[in-house]
């Protein structure tokens, strides 16, 4: 089954911000991945892998129960959506490290150091679709 990496296809201007709706987000998907059908001898859309950062506030549920309504009559009925989370990780100014943390807790996971920025975990993006022939 063919895969096509969508970053590469998808402007910078369509990484979107965490505060969509998840009906919005899935609009978005929608439009994105058919959009990119059409450049593509492609008939269908089988799977659409999703990058979710911990941080991003997005809901893969609500996405998913949005998505078959939604996808209904399009390329992408039926598709199966994989979400992959990202971990929240930070890099600390005051040891130099960067490391994973747990929700909730915003100190360095070496020094325990509140002086963190968060490097991983605010993604929100396609990171490729599954097509299949016309
Ligand atoms: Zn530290």
């Amino acid at each position: 089954m063919p895969v096509l990496s969508l970053p590469a296809l998808i402007p910078a201007s369509h990484v979107w911000t965490a505060d969509m709706h998840e009906l919005g987000l899935t609009m978005k998907i929608l439009s994105i991945v058919t959009g990119a059908l059409e450049n593509q001898n492609a008939g269908r859309i089988e799977r659409i892998k999703i990058k979710v950062g911990a941080f991003s506030g997005v809901v893969p549920e609500l996405i998913e129960d949005c998505f078959g309504p939604a996808s209904a009559g399009t390329p992408a009925e039926d598709a199966s959506l994989c979400f992959e989370k990202v971990p929240v990780t930070v890099s600390c100014s005051d040891c130099g490290k960067t490391g994973e943390i747990k929700e909730h807790e915003f100190t360095c996971p070496y020094c325990g150091s509140d002086h963190i920025r968060i490097v991983t975990g605010r993604e929100f993006y396609i990171e490729s679709i599954e097509v299949s022939g016309s």
